[in-house]
């Protein structure tokens, strides 16, 4: 590509660096209204990839395009530092050495590793052409980030929000840590299935009479037999059906919409119903354990359902979020067996030691060998994973510190209920958004925000070692988020508890001196959600809350929803106006980008081989709102859409300056086109609207038409629509029909005439309102372009620092009596004549009857319904359709729906040396005797000039 912009891409950002250009436009905008786009910290661990690409350059159209509107749009990006990839990472890499390290090293090494990849990153965006405050990101392990982390977890403290309990929460048994919910992702597992009798031991009579004296049992089913040494109760559905089916030696009970699949699963033959009994009826019976000396109450759920299994559900209170809620209920062992690797602790000896996953099989044995086992197969489900290392994860019961959804906040209200009401406020684009999220609030559990990790904001607590209360003292907790904001949360790791306390701090309850520092560390989602907190608020330049956030559609379970219950916590509100998402990046064929199906378009591989402004231009193009496609091909033919929009200004340039952009070396154009100079001063030169050339003011008001179109696209985010309609009038309008029209009038009038100066002045005002239109996407184009626009007093050095066009711009205050809707519909109708005469002239070429369309005469036979047009533009029609010669008559009568009757001939007269029109004329000057009579006077007075001079 001539622009070459792998290589001038590059020196633009330095330029742009050294004249400090982002910090020029804040002040350029200072005391404008304030936007703030809130950036959504990716994630410190690796490369950019197109993904986050998308989301950087989309953000970076916001903001260039808010400013450019007449906003004070500061851009502040961030990184997300701490948490369990780059933790994992490092202790891969330290490998046994990490086991003589203290947390404190341990810290240091990741965030060393942190620094590496926050720098490369940002490198990488700076790249694309985004422009922000990226010599002072925020960090979420920066001193003052922790500070506030810690700072927001204090307010939930004090506010009651935050208790310690047990619960059973996602765990992964590879990392060891609990799991957010936004961190469980949903993949293909193969499990064994298996039904179960749990024998009753309580009067079956009590059930219903029919039973009385009858062996009775129920069958449970489930896909984790690992769990059934905490099997503590068996649930059933209150009001559903349950029947029991004489089998034999043993009658069951199973509900009654699951019997017939229960009877074919255990192979009960011809069993049959004789009892039915509404599933409230088993509340406390009895039943017992299949393998361990236990009993086991019935108990009543309404979350028992009906679609798979057998109506009576297998309750492992330690392993399960509604069995721990039954479990809670009635009062049944909450205890864990199950360690935090997984490991199956106190338990029989055929499964005792074992991980959950290898215990399945031999728990399947021993059911077997206690002869209770009623049916086995294998089931492929969806079953949770951990997303950081893709394993299987379980539910287990544990301590931790949660957040409470029904925790009262000051001023009325529960967390949840008071964060729906602020999501109800916040604009959600696209508009499904606050359902989704809505749903997800309403429905969630308790946030579980601690892990049991190093790298990241340690839940700075003091435990009394008198009686284990933890302190809660507020003067204590400002003195430590100091602490924080001072030194970092390293301190915690580096200082005792009693070094930390304000000296002579008592127990308030034991009076105990002596405390124990809580070493679990905040879920990351927690920080990340406090970085609204953290960065907003602080400034006059960087108001509280953000305009917008602008994210992955992900971000309803992740940041969008952890930012909001963090700010409704501690702050009372939504942290965001609006929030808008985008889909995924994924392939033609709809698949996600991975290495392994060769897929992957690398945004940073784009840059260097066909500029960052391609990867802009693709992000432009597409619908950020759906799933957007991309492949190395699609990049190439954005490539070629980029070559056509820049040839636009080409065109521009070499008609209005001589410095040299790109100067046309245009085959099809007469060698006259460097014998004028193409010197344009708009002080100077400019032609008022109202005496300019019609063609020309039908092109300034379609342009003005665009610019409204382009504003309100931004104004809206549609970056795809506004892509399309420059990138189509600067191909069609301009290219495919202005420019083309316009060669003759601009190669050949003279240079000073009104003709050639209206020609100029459109394509100047053209020019200056394409530039600021596309510079929030085309950035290193449209800066480039700017500094060979003419100068004008008062421009400014970046077309970044100027604001959008008006469309008033284009035309300047219309002549009164300027009657647009006349003149546009004349223009559609001359327009339309063109092509149907573009079309007699490829024909007539086809037939080698004309070479060139300007040795061509045409005569146009119109109808009663276009005439009158044409008539009236009589003397431009032959510059409309670049031939020699128009003959314009009217139809007798109507000729087809077109009303048109279109005959090409050779054009009469000889062919002029300069303009290579055809003309009767040419030989008449013997001055210039080569040339036409148009031609000769234009010499004649190029000449004057000269000799004036
Ligand atoms: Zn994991
Ligand atoms: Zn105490
Ligand atoms: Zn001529």
């Amino acid at each position: 590509m001539k622009a070459n912009l792998p290589k001038n891409e590059p020196k633009m950002l330095e330029r742009w660096n050294e004249m400090r250009l982002y910090d020029r436009i804040r002040e350029a905008h200072k005391g404008q209204p304030i936007y703030v786009l809130h950036d959504g910290p990716p994630y410190a661990n690796g490369p950019i990839h197109l993904g986050t690409a998308l989301n950087k350059t989309l953000k970076d159209f916001v903001v260039k395009s808010r400013s450019m509107s007449g906003f004070d749009a500061p851009y502040v990006p961030g990184w997300d530092c701490h948490g369990l990839p780059i933790e994992k990472k490092v202790d891969d890499q330290l490998g046994r050495k990490k086991f003589d390290l203290n947390p404190l090293a341990v810290r240091q090494e990741c965030r060393k590793y942190a620094t590496k990849y926050l720098n490369l990153q940002r490198e990488q965006f700076i790249r694309l052409g985004g422009l922000g405050r990226w010599e002072r990101p925020y960090s979420t392990m920066d001193p003052q980030y922790e500070s506030v982390v810690l700072e927001t977890f204090y307010k939930c403290y004090e506010e009651g929000l935050v208790y310690k309990g047990l619960k059973s929460v996602y765990w992964c048994i590879i990392d060891k840590t609990a799991l957010a919910e936004a961190e469980v992702e949903y993949e293909e597992h193969t499990s064994p299935s298996i039904w179960v009798r749990y024998a009753l031991t309580s009067d079956p009579a009590k059930i219903d009479t029919s039973l009385a004296g009858k062996k009775v049992a129920t069958i449970i089913w489930t896909t984790t037999p690992w769990t059934l040494p905490a099997s503590m109760a068996v649930t059933f559905a209150p009001d559903a059906e349950y029947v029991a089916l004489d089998a034999g030696e043993w009658t069951y009970i199973v509900a009654k919409a699951l019997a017939q699949q229960t009877i074919e699963k255990c192979n009960l033959g011809q069993a049959k119903e004789i009892a039915s009994f509404p599933g409230a009826r088993l509340e406390y019976a009895t039943f017992t354990h299949p393998f361990l000396d236990r009993q086991i109450f019935g108990v009543l759920g309404d979350y028992v359902t009906l679609d798979t299994g057998t109506g009576a559900v297998h309750t492992a209170p330690a392993h399960g979020a509604d069995d721990f809620n039954t479990g809670v209920k009635y009062g049944l062992d909450l205890h864990c067996n199950v360690d935090d690797a997984g490991i199956l602790r106190d338990g029989l000896p055929e499964y005792q030691g074992q991980q959950v996953f290898k215990a399945n099989p031999l728990i399947v044995d021993l059911l077997k060998s206690r002869g209770v086992l009623l049916g086995l197969e294998k089931i492929e489900h969806s079953y949770p994973h951990c997303w950081r290392c893709h394993n299987p994860i379980i539910f287990r019961a544990t301590e931790q510190w949660f957040i409470s959804m029904e925790g009262k906040l000051p001023g009325g209200g529960t967390l949840r209920t008071r964060s729906l009401d602020e999501i109800r406020k916040v604009k959600w684009d696209p508009s499904w958004g606050e359902e989704r999220i809505m749903n997800m609030v309403a429905g969630r559990p308790d946030w579980c925000i601690s892990r049991q990790r190093v790298w990241g904001v340690p839940i700075a607590m003091f435990q009394c070692e008198g009686c284990n209360d933890f302190l809660n003292d507020p003067a204590v907790n400002r003195s430590v988020v100091d602490l924080f904001a001072r030194e970092g949360a390293d301190a915690w790791y580096r200082d005792s508890a009693q070094k930390i306390l304000p000296s002579g701090t008592k127990c308030p309850k034991c009076a105990s001196t002596t405390f124990r520092k809580e070493m679990d560390i905040v879920d990351v989602w927690f920080e990340s959600g406090s970085s609204q907190e953290a960065v907003l608020g602080h400034e006059p330049g960087l108001p509280w809350p953000a305009d917008l956030y602008l994210e992955g559609g992900d971000q309803h379970r992740g940041w969008f929803q952890s930012s909001l219950l963090c700010a409704v916590a501690a702050k009372g509100g939504a942290p965001y106006r609006s929030a808008a998402t985008a889909g995924w990046v994924l392939d033609p064929q709809g698949r996600a980008q991975s290495k392994s199906l060769g897929n992957v378009v690398d945004p940073v591989e784009i840059a260097d081989k066909l500029g960052a402004e391609i990867v802009r231009l693709w992000v432009a193009s597409v619908d950020f709102r759906e799933d957007v496609m991309s492949s190395d091909e699609l990049m190439q033919r954005i490539a070629d859409g980029y070559r056509k929009i820049r040839n636009t200004f080409r065109y521009i340039l070499g008609n209005l300056a001589t410095r040299d952009f790109e100067v046309i070396r245009d085959d099809q154009a007469p060698p006259t086109i460097n014998t004028i100079d193409s010197t344009f001063d708009p002080d100077h030169d400019a032609v008022p609207f109202a005496e300019m050339h019609p063609l020309d003011q039908y092109i300034l008001l379609q342009a003005a038409e665009v610019t409204k179109d382009v504003r309100s696209h931004y104004d809206s985010f549609t970056f795809h629509r506004l892509y399309h309609r420059l990138k189509d009038f600067c191909i069609v309008d301009l290219s495919a029909i202005y420019f083309d029209v316009l060669k003759d009038r601009l190669y050949t009038s003279a240079p000073k005439s009104l003709a050639r100066r209206s020609a100029q002045t459109a394509l100047w005002r053209l020019g200056e309102a394409l530039v600021r239109l596309l510079a929030p996407v085309m950035s290193f184009t449209a800066d480039e372009v700017w500094a060979f626009l003419p100068a004008t007093s008062g421009r400014l050095e970046s077309v970044h620092l100027e604001l959008f066009p008006a469309p008033e711009d284009l035309t300047g205050e219309l002549p009164p009596g300027f009657d647009v809707a006349t003149m546009e519909h004349d223009w559609s109708v001359l327009l339309s004549v063109r092509d149907e005469a573009l079309k007699a002239l490829e024909a007539a070429r086809a037939e080698k009857r004309i070479g060139s369309s300007l040795e061509a005469q045409l005569r146009l036979a119109a109808s009663e319904g276009v005439y009158p047009v044409l008539e009236r533009y009589r003397d431009q029609l032959r510059y409309l359709f670049i031939v020699s010669d128009v003959i314009l008559e009217q139809a007798a009568a109507s000729n087809g729906d077109t009303g048109l009757a279109i005959t090409i001939n050779q054009a009469p007269g000889r062919k002029c040396e300069r303009c290579w029109n055809y003309s009767t004329h040419v030989g008449e000057d013997s001055t210039y005797p080569t040339v036409c009579e148009r031609c000769s006077a234009v010499l004649g007075e190029i000449e004057a000039t000269a000799e004036a001079r």
